[in-house]
């Protein structure tokens, strides 16, 4: 295993990468280095001990190749929205995948391929071209490589599944510089623990997966006035018990900052929402929505609205900001546990969190099969996720401690095993799988890194004979 602090000679012969790549290298001598360790996440402090950026799979190998020479590890970043989740990252290569952005699509199979810089929204915009739609995320500015090997949980998820499960083949460079491509029939160990198993197998240079025929959907937000978090929260969890495959919907409590950047309507303001996607005619979208409408929202945004406008209904971020967070899978909401969650987070609780948000699971994200990767399916009936801004340190901790005082809270309710991509604290990924995927992930990672070269958010550990 190499060793775990930076020393000199090796930080000072990491200019020597320079000559040996198409792409740049940046280390803390550099006017850049600054620039160059941001994460998307500006609350992440990275100090890596220096920064490729890639410009091709040539790039990845002899970054990787380096790496192992020089006893040094390598982390790939395609945006570091989840740079929050990695361990110091002295003596580690930052590989960011940023210049990467090749993206073709295959009309006829209906498969996209994109290189491992590619974000949701280059191909949300590519796909929607052709009626088609991909199992983005919220947000259009997340990646697709760390967002898939993760899970994966999105607007068409309880219609679709997850998308690592709709992942067709997987291009990587593993710990020994070897380029190789896993499918169903070529390293299928490989491409069972990539979906689903993160970032510990390799430097995904590219990724396949397929689209769906949704060129438009019936979505929005109802807003409601924060002080009455319960009773929403309660309908909209009565109401997802009647919801079709086709709606995902989430039910948020949401404390809007008094900034400039946030739409006048909600600014400085609190609410109780719920979001839906409905894919399917605007008929029977509003019929379905009509109980929840007759609640009587202040606010109503739903209308039917081309599929990749998705990306902005969750009103995620646009840029990179500080945040802290973190999330928890729930097996059942039930009345108590919402109650506890408002006392928490609602109306008069002086909570720091700018979102708590609980997203429907269930359908085809519930649905399991010998074809999925190692996510499979999840066993769960919500997906909570808090988060809050995180400027300072002291804020940072405020909103990390009061989003574990949520989770903590409702642990009585939590499911077995929490969502990858919702867990946003660092750690082990064992408690994301059973105990024999996660063995059978010990193994293929013993496989393919056995000494570790590899630095992922939640890492798989390799596996050891007894
Ligand atoms: C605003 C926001 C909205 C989000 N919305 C959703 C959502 O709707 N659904 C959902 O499921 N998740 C969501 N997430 C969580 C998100 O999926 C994870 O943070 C995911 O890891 C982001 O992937 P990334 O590539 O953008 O981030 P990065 O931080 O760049 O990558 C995350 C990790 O993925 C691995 N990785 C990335 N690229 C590679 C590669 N080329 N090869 C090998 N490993 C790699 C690494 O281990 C890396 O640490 C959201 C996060 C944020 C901040």
């Amino acid at each position: 295993m190499p060793p775990s602090t930076p020393t000199t000679e090796k930080i000072s012969g990491l200019g020597a990468l320079r000559d040996l790549l198409d792409g740049d290298v940046v280390t803390r001598a550099d006017a850049e280095w600054d620039d160059a360790r941001l994460a998307w996440n500006r609350a992440a402090d990275q100090r890596p001990a220096a920064v490729v950026y890639a410009e091709s799979v040539a790039d990845v190998i002899t970054v990787v190749d380096y790496a192992r020479a020089g006893g040094l590890r390598v982390t790939t970043q395609g945006t570091g929205h989840f740079a929050s989740t990695l361990d110091s990252l002295a003596d580690t290569i930052l590989l960011k995948t940023t210049r990467m952005r090749g993206l073709e699509i295959d009309l006829e199979a209906r498969i996209a391929r994109v290189e491992a810089g590619v974000l949701w929204e280059d191909v949300i915009l590519a796909a929607a071209e052709h009626g088609l739609a991909a199992l983005a995320g919220s947000s259009g500015g997340v990646g697709v490589v760390g967002y898939t090997l993760g899970g994966g949980l999105g607007w068409l998820a309880r219609r679709y599944g997850l998308a690592a499960n709709s992942v067709v083949a997987v291009e990587l460079v593993t710990a020994d510089g070897r380029r190789v491509r896993a499918d169903r029939d070529k390293e299928p160990d490989l491409f069972w623990a990539v979906r689903g198993g993160g970032g510990s197998f390799g430097v995904v240079t590219a990724i396949e997966f397929a689209l769906y025929p949704v060129p438009e959907v019936y979505a929005g937000i109802l807003f409601f006035p924060f002080e009455r978090a319960a009773e929403l929260l309660g309908a909209w969890r009565e109401w997802v018990d009647g919801a079709p495959d086709e709606v995902t919907s989430v039910g948020r409590l949401l404390q809007f900052p008094p900034l400039p950047q946030v739409p006048e309507p909600v600014r400085g303001k609190s609410f109780v929402v719920v979001e839906a996607a409905f894919s399917g005619s605007e008929e029977d979208g509003a019929a379905l929505l009509q109980p929840l409408r007759e609640l009587g929202p202040i606010m109503d945004t739903f209308a039917t609205i081309p599929v990749e406008e998705l990306r902005f209904l969750h009103m995620d971020p646009p840029g990179p900001v500080p945040g802290a967070g973190d999330g928890i899978a729930l097996a059942d909401l039930t009345p108590e546990a919402i109650a506890v969650l408002v006392a928490l987070a609602g109306p008069g609780s002086g909570s720091p969190l700018l979102s708590v948000e609980l997203r429907h699971l269930g359908g085809a994200v519930a649905e399991d099969s010998s074809e999925h990767g190692a996510v499979g399916a999840l066993d769960a009936g919500f997906a909570l996720y808090a988060v809050g801004t995180a400027v300072d340190e002291e804020m940072k901790v405020a909103v990390e401690a009061h989003a574990a005082k949520v989770n903590a809270a409702l642990a009585p309710w939590a499911a077995e095993r929490d969502h990858f991509n919702f867990a946003n604290r660092p750690g082990d990924a064992e408690s994301f799988y059973t105990a024999d995927t996660y063995r059978g992930l010990q193994w293929i990672k013993a496989a393919y890194d056995p000494d570790e070269l590899f630095r992922a958010s939640h890492p798989i550990r390799p596996a050891t004979r007894a």
